[in-house]
């Protein structure tokens, strides 16, 4: 029986990290047969694929960072994603996630809870159909906000707390890979670290990971970054620190501080992991950071908006600018978008980062990749979301070459298989699933710009979902091969 399809004669990066091999990659029934070395079967594919001996094959890449739990059913081709490579999504981060339902629609820009819990989400998402893998964390806010409210200001009752526990106890049960916190928005800010220790114990009698989006990534990182590693150590959580960064120009360099005293912290018995997402601006609600009662000229400078619903001609300008053009003050602006219902759901972008923390989040060994990306099509969103990925290797791999390219490969695939559970996946070895990703090392690149953000990558040829094609010569065949995986089952 011939192969079901064939990558012949590519550079392997098999996602260890180690030198680049030379060969052909053999998938049969939905599962890699080989990797280098003689293929099983020598005769002709049903499907060949020319590796040209430089085009690279690797595993498929995993975000681990994204907002994409209800991008499953609303944007379930995922081409955003498939496009860069990624094959596999780690969804729920920063305390939002699709489950447990609150029976509102709109909780956020970045989630909608609309399933009591992973099973009734997994059946549906299933049911329809999605184009990458996906590994689900339950988050906190949306925990919080079914169980005690989004307004409460208070630390839970006892029998809140225990409701919340069972949560996500069920939530691991059913295959979820730990718990995500989101510790600056509402209403996760209000909550004591003992009850996240308690929640996070949930998981980690589980064996699973407690990512956080911390309570502040700038002034306070360093104390937020100890807030996490003990958090770890009392729940028994493995710790992703979610888009490790260093907010406002005072406290650029404090990403190096940060790396360091989480080297201190493992060597001390911690297990702590990051992500970082490869671009000097964030991006999220614009009402999580500013109202016309706290917004400063400073800010106005540096933010654009991103997605404007009620005002689309501002998208892809400064609110600065804006106010100038319109010749009201900056405050006034903000008042006038989000007076507006609509306006509420404004996404914007900020510039407020140093390429140094960049370089120094790229040089660490144990920091994964994770877009942060926001799927709302309908604006402008961050570049992130269609172009981290290549990115990483135009940037950092062939312009800066701070990381070599099978490096930067492991910081996609088997580092980040291995702490979030996706069992047989992240390495080219014979018997685990087959997600792929046939790029050219020379030409992949970002083409997403602040202004003209929705632009796929170049340089991929070909991306293997499962075994299926879903990007085949450079073009998107609508496969929808993914799965919504459970924690550590393969
Ligand atoms: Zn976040």
């Amino acid at each position: 029986m011939a192969a079901d399809l064939v990558v012949r004669d590519a550079l392997i990066a098999d996602g260890s990290g180690g030198p680049l091999g030379q060969g052909d990659v053999a998938v049969k029934d939905g599962l890699i047969e080989s990797a280098g070395g003689e293929p099983v079967h020598a005769g002709p594919a049903t499907i060949e694929i020319d590796g040209r001996g430089d085009l690279i094959c690797a595993p498929g890449f995993i975000d681990v960072h994204t907002h994409d739990d209800a991008a499953l059913v609303r944007y379930p081709g995922l081409e955003f994603k498939i496009a860069q490579g990624c094959t596999s999504l780690v969804v729920g981060n920063c305390g939002f996630s699709a489950f447990p339902g609150i029976g509102e629609d709109d909780i956020e820009t970045i989630a909608s809870a609309d399933w009591p819990d992973l099973e009734t989400y997994r059946a549906e998402v299933t049911a329809g159909g999605f184009a990458c893998n996906a590994m689900a964390l339950i988050g906190h806010n949306t925990l919080r906000i079914a169980t005690i409210g989004r307004t409460e200001s208070r630390a839970a009752t006892v029998a809140e707390l225990a409701s919340m526990r069972g949560e996500v106890r069920r939530a691991m049960e059913q295959g979820a890979c730990g718990l995500s916190t989101g510790l600056i928005y509402q209403p996760g800010k209000w909550t004591p670290t003992e009850e996240i220790i308690e929640l996070a114990t949930a998981a980690g009698e589980a064996g699973g990971v407690y990512a956080t989006h911390m309570r502040d990534e700038g002034e306070r990182l360093l104390e937020s970054v100890a807030e996490a590693i003990a958090i770890g150590r009392s729940s028994g959580c493995l710790v992703q620190i979610s888009h490790h960064k260093a907010g406002g120009e005072e406290n650029w360099g404090k990403v190096a501080d940060s790396l360091a005293a989480i080297d201190r912290a493992n060597a001390d018995g911690a297990d702590v992991t990051l992500d970082f997402y490869p671009y000097t601006a964030s991006s999220g609600p614009m009402a999580e950071y500013v109202t016309a009662e706290t917004v400063t000229q400073d800010w106005a400078e540096h933010n654009l908006f991103a997605t404007c619903p009620p005002f689309p001609q501002y998208q892809g300008r400064y609110v600065s600018e804006v106010a100038a053009a319109e010749g009201i003050s900056s405050a006034e602006l903000v008042r006038r978008v989000q007076a507006t219902a609509a306006g509420r759901r404004t996404i914007s972008i900020g510039f407020g980062m140093s390429e140094g923390d960049l370089l120094s989040n790229i040089g660490h060994p144990r920091v994964m990749i994770g877009s942060d990306g926001v799927p709302e099509l309908d604006g402008l969103p961050h570049p992130r979301l269609f172009g981290t990925f290549p990115r990483i290797f135009a940037r950092y791999v062939r312009e800066l070459g701070v990381i070599p390219v099978a490096e930067a490969v492991r910081r996609m695939t088997s580092l980040p298989a291995d702490r979030f559970g996706l069992a047989g996946r992240g390495r080219l070895i014979p018997g685990n699933h087959a997600d792929l990703v046939v790029f050219d090392p020379a030409q992949i690149r970002d083409l997403a710009t602040y202004q003209d953000p929705k632009r796929e990558p170049a340089g991929i040829g070909a991306v293997v979902v499962n075994g299926e094609l879903a990007v085949h010569n450079g073009l998107h065949t609508e496969a929808r091969a993914g799965q919504l995986l459970r924690y550590r089952c393969s």
